[in-house]
């Protein structure tokens, strides 16, 4: 196997929510266990959602909960954002000319198109297929506009996007380490937005493309972001590239098997810091919702935690996060 190098790469929209914790615990506890690298990138292209000071909250969650970040984002001796390693930068939005670059190629190329729809037609659009009780869909009216054509509407002022080009029913075929093989049909999959209209990639764009230049080798993420994976792979095939391995983990849920929310307790990493859990008590108690040691023993360090981990253990459903448990594992440290 390559050098294993994996990657969290959360959005800046507030507080490490503790779904988001154990995500970055597997990432990490893969890494270690393959003597490999652990990055930290920062996705920030949806700028309405960014939070000031959210990049310093998560660098410095990771730290308390013991993860060490090996390459990407991480604070200086002052609390001040800090970048390390040479496939920098790790900040999306620092990257905006590479995402360029390898927007006008997939165009070139003929997988990708501008399309200059304005938001009232593709809302008329929708609703129209709303009624007829289809899923909303883009309806592909921009697809055969020439590029010399759309090179003049655009020198005109005219507002665009650029949308990917998918053939029309074809299957894309991936693998997951935890679920297996999975095919979809290119006609289940819509012409996703991958250049925003303020010069932004989306983030199915830049995911692929800086898992591609950072070298990333496993892409572990939760399974909210399944559906995406088939839009990724045709882009890797697009570009030429290969793609890396895919690990979707089971979301974890509360005891009704509903999502946590806010409503019923702590869910940010700063909430459980600030109620007083210990650091290894909430790291070793996350690490086992989702998964279990071959011996299923309940309380383990960092160190055995990164001895014992492997994907193969990693349940395909939702993980159950019970206070209790946690309360109880907690107070053996
Ligand atoms: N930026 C995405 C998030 O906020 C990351 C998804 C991925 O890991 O590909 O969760």
């Amino acid at each position: 196997m390559d050098d294993v190098r994996v990657r969290f790469a959360p959005s800046p929209t507030g507080y490490l929510h503790i779904g988001g914790l154990r995500t970055a615990l597997y990432n990490y506890l893969f890494a270690k266990n393959n003597n490999g690298k652990f990055i930290l990138r920062i996705e920030d292209t949806d700028r309405t959602r960014f939070v000031e000071g959210a990049i310093e909250n998560l660098v410095n969650s990771l730290k308390w909960a013991g993860i060490e970040v090996d390459e990407g984002v991480t604070l200086d001796e002052n609390g001040k954002i800090k970048q390390v390693g040479e496939y920098g930068p790790y900040i999306q939005s620092e990257r905006l000319d590479i995402y360029r670059k390898y927007v006008d190629e997939l165009i070139e190329k003929g997988y990708a198109y501008y399309c200059f729809c304005t938001k009232e037609r593709l809302d008329k659009v929708r609703e129209e297929q709303k009624i007829k009780g289809l899923v909303p869909k883009y309806d592909g009216f921009c697809r055969n506009i020439s590029i010399e054509e759309a090179k003049k509407r655009i020198a005109d002022g005219e507002e665009y996007v650029v949308r990917l080009k998918l053939p029309q029913n074809v299957d894309i075929k991936f693998h997951d380490i935890v679920r297996g093989d999975i095919v979809i049909n290119t006609n289940d999959l819509d012409d996703q937005v991958l250049l925003k209209s303020d010069g932004f990639p989306t983030y199915h764009l830049a995911v692929v493309v800086d898992d591609h230049l950072m070298n990333i080798t496993h892409i572990v993420r939760g399974e909210e972001w399944l559906p995406s994976a088939p839009k990724h792979v045709f882009l890797y095939q697009a570009f030429g590239w290969e793609a890396p391995e895919y690990v979707h983990l089971p979301t974890v849920l509360n005891k009704d098997r509903k999502k946590l929310s806010k409503r019923q307790g702590d869910v940010s990493v700063e909430d459980f810091r600030a109620s007083g859990y210990l650091p290894e008590g909430l790291v070793n108690y996350l690490a086992l919702v989702g998964w279990s040691p071959e011996g299923n023993e309940e309380i383990l360090s960092m160190d055995e935690l990164i001895n014992e981990f492997s994907f193969e253990r990693v349940s395909k459903t939702g993980g159950i996060f019970d206070k209790d448990k946690l309360d109880w594992v907690n107070s053996h440290y």
